[in-house]
């Protein structure tokens, strides 16, 4: 079965059953309501992810693959932007956390697409940086490949929650974290992913009522998994959307601050954001500050 397909049947479903259940420990039984555990908020030494990730897949004419997201850390952490960088001998563009050397959005010469978010709540301790696992399917050249990699990483080694989407022209996955894999195949149209959970084509798995996780209130997960539902409907392309005008108004809605999607806190806020375009022509622009402030500047070099 298809990666597709598999995302299809449980898209019908109409609820929250996982497409493939990957438990480390115990594999299967696949399906069953998700359950969740912990509630603890750990400290996050390795922290480097997007809090805001909005991937158009197949849905623009000109490119199967466009992205809007907003990269959520602490505000001293430091990082580099965008460029041209190796990963096993696979040459990609990806901005790169300093302290760790991973990374949390970025595509390579395989047309492929990678970006994470955090996922709160799992309660689980973080051994590695999400951001390396990031760098890992970078070095891969095809969804399935990526999809081995990530399943084969999260039980040789100890990750904190997260959700990542891996994409391509043809193929696309959601991978969320939570001490279980779920995967699930992406259908086309505009997948929301936030720190709760993913606004998905014709559902979600968006989970505002589970336990508050430490810091985070129960009112703060609502209003991500609100804020992920109306970025989905509003990035919704519009009839013969062009590709540059689909980026250009991502990265308006970005920069707004209606439920949290550009986030000014005590330490901690929105630090860059990233557009992204694979298709005839690849494009990434980046803005090295909170969108609302920040213009995008396209990166030279692209592969
Ligand atoms: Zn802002």
């Amino acid at each position: 079965m298809t990666d597709a397909a598999l995302g299809e049947a449980d898209l019908r479903a109409g609820r929250y059953t996982p497409a493939c259940l990957v438990n480390p420990r115990e594999r299967g039984p696949v399906g069953g309501r998700l359950s969740w555990r912990g509630s603890v908020l750990h400290r996050r030494p390795f922290h480097s992810v997007v809090c805001t990730l909005a991937v158009a897949w197949q849905a623009l004419p000109e490119a199967p693959v466009a992205v809007a997201a907003n990269r959520d850390e602490q505000l001293d952490r430091p990082s580099e932007g965008p460029t041209r960088r190796k990963y096993g001998s696979t040459i990609a563009i990806a901005p790169q956390d300093a302290r760790v050397g991973g990374t949390w959005a970025g595509y390579n010469e395989h047309g492929l697409f990678v970006g994470i978010t955090n996922r709160w709540g799992a309660g689980l301790r973080s051994e590695r940086s999400r951001g390396l696992l990031v760098a890992d399917i970078l070095a891969e050249a095809t969804v399935r490949a990526a999809r081995e990699t990530v399943e084969r990483s999260v039980e040789r080694h100890g990750y904190a929650g997260f959700q990542l989407i891996v994409a391509d022209a043809e193929t696309a996955v959601l991978f969320e974290w939570d001490g279980d894999l779920y995967v699930r195949g992406l259908t086309p149209g505009v997948t929301v992913v936030v720190n709760v959970g993913a606004a998905l084509p014709d559902g979600d798995t968006l989970a505002p009522g589970e336990p508050s996780a430490g810091r985070v209130t129960e009112a703060r997960r609502s209003e991500q998994a609100t804020a992920a539902r109306q970025l989905r409907e509003r990035l919704a392309p519009r009839s013969d959307e062009r590709v540059g005008a689909w980026l250009d108004r991502s990265g308006v809605a970005l920069g707004e601050h209606e439920n949290g999607v550009c986030v000014h806190g005590d330490g901690f806020g929105t630090r860059s954001s990233s557009l992204l375009a694979l298709g005839d022509r690849r494009e990434y622009h980046f803005a090295s500050g909170p969108p609302c402030e920040t213009p995008y500047s396209e990166v030279d070099e692209q592969v």
